[in-house]
């Protein structure tokens, strides 16, 4: 699935460059554009969904697969404190309509705190 228009779509298929973080079968990981915190990874599927609640509807397997491939980057990441946040619609944030889950960190791998 694709969308026309969808600037994670665009990144999914390589049409929009992001530093890339990590890839698997299902799902493209990226550093956001405006990091919130020193980890500021996003995570999304290859397949368009408006939303994580869609995707775990039309693609259970994509989202295990997804949340495996985040698990993978915080543990790489990170000193193993972060938080993994999917915004769901406009009133809660959402402002790219494509699933994406945001893996953001203070502690990134090897600081002292
Ligand atoms: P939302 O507010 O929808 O949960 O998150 C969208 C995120 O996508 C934001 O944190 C924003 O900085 C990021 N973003 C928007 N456009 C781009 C882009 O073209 N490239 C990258 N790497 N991040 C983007
Ligand atoms: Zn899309």
């Amino acid at each position: 699935m694709n969308e026309t228009n969808c600037i994670f779509c665009k990144i999914a298929n390589g049409e929009i460059l992001a530093r890339l973080v990590a890839e698997s079968e299902h799902a493209v990981a990226f550093h956001d554009i405006a990091p919130a915190q020193p980890v500021h990874v996003l995570i999304i599927p290859r397949e368009h969904h408006a939303n994580v609640s869609d995707l775990a509807f039309a693609n259970p397997a994509a989202l295990v697969d997804l949340m495996q491939l985040a698990s993978k980057i915080a543990a790489e990441n990170t000193n193993g404190a972060f938080r993994f946040t999917f915004n769901t619609g406009a009133e809660a944030g959402q402002t790219v309509f494509h699933a994406h889950g945001h893996i953001l960190s203070k502690q990134p791998k090897g600081s002292i705190d």
